[in-house]
């Protein structure tokens, strides 16, 4: 078993802020050491579920950061090692240990955006199709900053995981932070990226995807109006659009994901000031 590093993100990133030790958790991440990288210049490719993992450099070692699904049950989960050639294949373990997420349950005044009809299932299986390839993108990037800003200076209102109970029932559960923004405050980049998704959506309302690297993708949804176009470069900090109150709300703010080999995970791990 590889031993798993609550290290700090500073030392991955120059940023001179610590990250707190952490558990690896459903939502949550593992850093896994992979070994020795003094006679290797390039990362070695790191799979977990099928999906590409980011590998970041630390001193002598490879550093994988891995998303862990919500729904990943507790116990060993296993990353393997693209192109070893070894056989058996080499292969990287951590323990995912539970996490139970509280419940929230809101009141959403508009019924169809809980209750969809059949012409919005159409067009929510489609949005889904889009999202789907957007946020499982594999873009190389080879210095990807993890150290992100937050979109808009606010207090958070809702936390990654809520389980969540619209109407009475139930649904997926939250899988990004809520900023408490009232319509109109701009909203920036977390980090510097590629715009991959500007649009309207059924639930997530105007919004738009920015690609960072190496899987390393955010989501800024409910905006009021969306202010880049697909493929422009954002320098971190950068506006992308103001806040709004479209799609599934129960008021304005803004809702910010983070994904990570194709998987949102709780945005606070990478927070910084
Ligand atoms: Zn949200």
């Amino acid at each position: 078993m590889e031993r798993l590093v609550g290290w700090c993100f500073f030392i991955l990133t120059g940023v001179a802020s610590a990250m707190p030790a952490h558990t690896p958790v459903p939502g949550g991440i593992a850093i896994v050491r992979l070994g020795a990288a003094s006679h290797a210049t390039e990362s070695p490719a790191i799979h977990f579920q099928g999906r590409r993992v980011l590998v970041v450099r630390n001193a002598n070692d490879w550093l994988a950061i891995v998303g862990i699904p919500l729904d990943t049950k507790p116990g060993t989960a296993t990353l393997e090692v693209e192109g070893s050639g070894e056989r058996p294949p080499v292969t990287h373990s951590f323990v995912v240990a539970a996490k139970q997420y509280p419940v929230q349950k809101l009141t959403i005044s508009d019924h169809r955006k809980v209750d969809p009809q059949p012409e919005d299932m159409k067009r929510i299986l489609r949005e889904q199709e889009v999202i789907t390839k957007v946020r499982t993108h594999w873009a190389p990037g080879e210095a990807v900053d993890l150290a992100l800003m937050l979109p808009a200076d606010a207090p958070l209102s809702s936390r990654f995981g809520l389980r969540r109970v619209l109407n009475g029932q139930s649904r997926n559960p939250h899988n990004g932070l809520d900023l408490a923004v009232p319509r109109g405050t701009p909203i920036r980049s977390t980090a510097a990226g590629s715009v991959t998704f500007a649009g309207d959506l059924f639930f997530a309302g105007k919004t738009v995807f920015v690609d960072h690297g190496q899987g390393l993708i955010s989501m800024y949804a409910h905006l009021d109006e969306i202010g880049v176009r697909v493929g422009e470069q954002l320098a971190r900090g950068q506006r992308l659009g103001l806040s709004g109150m479209t799609g599934r709300v129960t008021g304005p703010h803004l809702h910010w994901t983070i994904y990570l080999n194709g998987t949102a995970v709780d945005p606070e791990y990478f927070i910084r000031p």
